[in-house]
């Protein structure tokens, strides 16, 4: 087992590794920008160090500097979170060259997967349901308009390395076609430095649920059943769920066991995320994350595992410590994701916080590196924390959802959770019946 971990990342997902390593005995190192300094990662870490300016880029995002701190440390493994590194091959093959473990998969999986395109072609060989469209990518806007009337509109095309919401573009018909070609392939060139594109059929009134698979590296592999991500803003989630509220056993136990054959066949390591849009009983892959998810914990709930616990096992070679039969869902897990935003616009409101209270009880997790007189700083993601409820079942995890927002405070900045509030007001909310299109059509007209 490594002695000593260093954690390429910031804010809650810095703490939940920090709390994972001090549980297995082992050392954790924090880094941090000088805009981080006084972040709740860097004081509860056993060591950190300062790894650049603000500005990501030159810091969470600096490849030298965190190989350079490794070295300075002795620390043997890297876990990334998610975002910043998490997710990039170069930054996987240059520990590699320094002997140094990622606890995560191989820059190879990460590559592939990271790449839209190849990632659905992986998918199709392995069997794995996909959405219909073009095979592979679209060079031209002819050969869109071609593809397009094969798949009938509406259609959406996509940026093939594409993330975040970014470089997805929906045409409804031929009219709309050649702008959302072209800006798709500009959104993707600018912001990816890939300006190829594949087009799918746009699916009217889906849900978004994804499968958390889990590999040891040597051909074996589970499912941790899905999550139902559905109510998103502009494609980032807010409010996640396990089990999903319309995901039969038989259905789950299908998904499931083709999703964790997938990864197996490929010797897949470590923690990963098959999403899926669900329409009418089917499935659709629409990508995979080669990572820790932000909404992790609603499994972690519903299972009673640990899977950064169970990342860093597999990373120093160990085994899994459950295999699928092992793996019972145990009642209702909800997270929902606060952001220092200002309503209704949720423009970012960074800033210092007076007063912090986490709620707690039975059943309530809140994973947030907020104290009381932090200030958030205006460079980063405005996620501040995460409030994970667990209960028996679907009504009971609500009912406590809803008390442990009465006793959360968090005082000095704006904040989405009066969303949170008014959501679980929502009879739509309270039965579980929503599509990925709900909370936009809500926002619209109720805040
Ligand atoms: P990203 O990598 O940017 O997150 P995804 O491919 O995961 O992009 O898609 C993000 C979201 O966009 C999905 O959760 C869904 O809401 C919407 N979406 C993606 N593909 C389709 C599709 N074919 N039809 C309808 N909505 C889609």
């Amino acid at each position: 087992m490594f002695e000593k971990i260093l954690i390429a990342n910031r804010g809650e997902i810095a703490l939940r590794v920090i709390r994972a390593c001090r549980e297995m005995g082992i050392k954790s190192v924090a880094v941090h920008s000088t805009a981080d300094s006084d972040a709740m990662h860097v004081r509860m870490a056993d060591e950190a160090i300062c790894i650049g300016p603000p500005s990501s880029t030159d810091s969470y995002l600096n490849v030298a500097s965190i190989i350079a701190a490794c070295e300075v440390t002795g620390a043997q493994a890297i876990h990334p979170g998610y975002g910043f590194l998490s997710e990039n091959a170069a930054f996987v093959q240059a520990l590699e060259d320094h002997d140094i473990a990622f606890i995560g998969p191989t820059a190879e999986h990460i590559r592939t997967m990271g790449d839209k395109i190849t990632a659905k072609d992986t998918m199709i060989n392995l069997g794995v349901p996909c959405v219909p469209g073009s095979a592979g990518g679209v060079p031209d806007y002819e050969t869109a308009v071609k593809v397009a009337e094969e798949v009938g509109f509406p259609v959406i095309i996509k940026a093939t390395a594409g993330g975040g919401g970014r470089g997805m573009k929906l045409a409804k018909s031929i009219d709309e076609l050649e702008v959302a070609f072209r800006t798709a392939r500009a959104e993707g060139k600018s912001a990816f430095g890939n300006d190829e594109v594949y087009i799918e059929k746009y699916l009217g009134k889906p849900r978004h649920i994804e499968i958390q698979v889990f590999g040891d590296g040597k051909g074996n592999a589970v499912h941790l059943g899905e999550r139902d991500c559905s109510l998103q803003r502009r494609h980032q989630k807010v409010f996640e769920e396990a089990p999903g509220p319309v995901i039969t056993p038989e259905l789950r136990a299908q998904i499931g066991k083709t999703c964790a054959e997938a990864v197996a066949k490929i010797n897949y390591i470590g923690a990963g995320t098959i999403e899926f849009l669900y329409e009418d009983g089917e499935f659709y892959f629409i990508e995979m994350n080669t990572r820790l998810q932000v909404e992790h914990p609603v499994t972690e709930a519903i299972f009673g595992v640990d899977l950064v616990r169970e990342q860093i096992r597999v990373a120093a070679g160990m085994d899994m410590s459950f295999g699928q039969n092992d793996l019972v869902i145990n009642g209702h897990a909800i997270e929902v994701r606060i952001n220092a935003e200002r309503l209704p616009n949720f423009a970012p409101c960074p800033g210092k916080i007076t007063q912090y209270h986490a709620p707690g009880g039975l059943g309530v997790r809140m994973d947030s590196a907020l104290y009381d007189g932090y200030s958030i700083p205006p460079y980063y993601d405005s996620l501040i924390g995460k409030l994970i409820v667990h209960g028996r079942n679907r009504p009971e995890a609500l009912a406590r959802l809803k008390r442990a927002l009465g006793e959360l405070i968090v005082d000095g900045v704006a904040t989405t959770l009066p969303l949170f509030d008014a959501l679980l007001e929502e009879p739509e909310i309270l039965t579980g019946d929503y599509d990925i299109h709900w909370l936009e059509k809500w926002l619209e007209t109720n805040l």
